[in-house]
C-alpha cells in the first residue's frame, strides 16, 4: 500500500502519520520526489483502514498494491485447497456435480430426483428447505420438514446434502448438513459469515447478485478469518443491463478466482441461465474454463415446480447433461472422487 502525501504537508503531521502506521506493525519507506512524497507501507496491510488514512489532511491519496484479502489469497497460500466432505474431495483436479431441486417439495419429489441424479452421476444432492424468495407471498420452503426429507434422501441414496442456511440462529438445526450453502442474497450477511467462520463446516459461498470478485473474496475472508478454511466459491451469474437472460454467467470469474485464490470454484449455470435449454452450453463453458464442479437444478416435473421450474432440467435432460460432463471432464483428466 502506498500513501501519497499532499504537497507542503507539515513535517510534524507527517511524522505523526508515520508513527501511527508503524504502531500498526508496518515498516514505512519514505520517498521524497521533486513533486510528490510517498510513504510505502511494508507488511500485512490487510487490516489497515484505508478510509481513515484518506481522512488525514496530509494525505492526498491511498493506493493498494496488494489485495485486502489474505487467507483466501493464493499469494499467501500457493497450493490449491482441497475440501474433504461426505467421502469426496472438492478442489482442483476433481469434478463434482451437485444436483437436485431448487426447493424440497415432498418426499416423493425429493426421493425421485435424488435417486435419479445419483444414477446419472451426481455426487451431492442439493435442495432448498429454507428459500430466500423475492416475494414474501411465494413458497418459502418446507423448512424443518424439508431438512428432514434431505436427511432421509441422504440415508437412502448415500448422497451428501447441500442446503441453504439463512441465519446464524440455524446453525444447530443444520449441524448434520454436509455443505452449508450461503445464497447470493446473504453473501454479505456478515454476522452469518462470522458465525460460519467459527465452525469447521464446508461452506458453498454464492456470489452476490452484483458483487465484484473482490467483494466476494472478502466475504470468503470473513469465514476464513474465523478459522474455517473450508470455503467453496459458487458463481451463479450477476446482474447486468441484459434483459434477455436471468443473470449473466461471469465465466471469467473462474480463471480470475483460480489465479487470485486457492479456493475451489463451482459454477451454477441454472440460476445464471434462468432457462433450461441454456444450462448445458453454460455447463460446457464452465468445464472449459477450469471450474471444479457444477450445481444444477433438477426436477421430476419442472412445469409443476414450486420454485425455479423454468431453469430446472428434467430427469432425462440431466442424464444427458451428465454424459456430456463425463466425456469432457474425463478428457481434462478430472473425476469425482
Ligand atoms: C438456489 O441455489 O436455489 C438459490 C436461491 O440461488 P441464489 O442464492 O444464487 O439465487
Ligand atoms: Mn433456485
Amino acid at each position: 500500500m502506498i500513501i501519497i502525501l499532499k504537497q507542503n504537508a507539515p513535517e510534524q503531521r507527517v511524522q505523526a502519520l508515520i508513527d501511527d502506521v508503524k504502531q500498526q506493525g508496518m515498516t514505512v519507506h519514505y520517498s521524497q520526489g521533486a513533486e510528490t512524497t510517498i510513504l510505502g507501507l511494508i507488511g500485512d496491510t490487510s487490516r489497515v483502514d484505508e478510509d481513515k488514512l484518506r481522512a488525514n489532511d496530509v494525505v492526498f491519496d491511498v493506493r493498494r498494491i496488494s489485495e485486502p484479502y489474505k487467507a483466501a489469497n493464493r499469494r499467501f497460500h500457493p497450493m490449491d485447497t482441497h475440501i474433504s466432505v461426505g467421502g469426496h474431495t472438492i478442489g482442483e483436479g476433481f469434478f463434482h456435480v451437485l444436483a437436485g431441486p431448487c426447493s424440497v417439495e415432498s418426499e416423493e419429489q425429493l426421493l425421485t430426483v435424488a435417486q435419479s441424479v445419483k444414477a446419472s452421476g451426481a455426487t451431492f444432492l442439493r435442495g432448498g428447505a429454507f428459500k430466500p424468495r423475492t416475494s414474501p407471498y411465494s413458497f418459502q420452503g418446507l423448512e424443518a420438514d424439508g431438512l428432514a426429507l434431505l436427511r432421509e434422501a441422504r440415508k437412502i441414496t448415500g448422497l451428501p446434502i447441500v442446503t441453504e442456511i439463512m441465519s446464524e440462529a440455524q446453525l444447530d438445526e443444520f449441524e448434520d448438513v454436509d455443505i452449508l450453502q450461503v445464497g447470493a442474497r446473504n453473501m454479505q450477511n456478515f454476522r452469518l459469515l462470522k458465525a460460519l467462520g467459527r465452525t469447521n463446516k464446508p461452506v458453498l459461498l454464492k456470489r452476490g447478485l452484483s458483487a465484484t470478485v473482490e467483494e466476494w473474496l472478502m466475504s470468503a475472508e470473513y469465514i476464513m478469518a474465523g478459522g474455517n478454511e473450508n470455503v467453496i466459491l459458487c458463481e451463479r451469474g450477476v446482474r447486468t443491463f441484459e434483459t434477455m437472460i436471468r443473470n449473466n454467467l461471469d465465466i471469467s470469474a473462474v480463471p480470475l478466482l483460480k489465479s487470485h485464490s486457492h479456493l475451489p470454484v463451482i459454477i451454477d449455470p441454472s440460476h445464471a441461465a434462468g432457462i433450461a435449454w441454456m444450462v448445458e452450453p453454460l455447463a460446457r463453458a464452465a468445464i472449459a474454463a477450469g471450474a471444479d464442479g457444477l450445481m444444477i437444478e433438477v426436477h421430476n416435473n419442472p412445469k409443476a415446480a414450486l420454485c425455479d421450474g423454468a431453469q430446472s432440467l428434467d430427469l432425462d435432460q440431466f442424464a444427458n447433461l451428465m454424459k456430456e460432463v463425463r466425456r469432457r471432464t474425463e478428457f481434462e483428466g478430472k473425476s469425482a472422487d
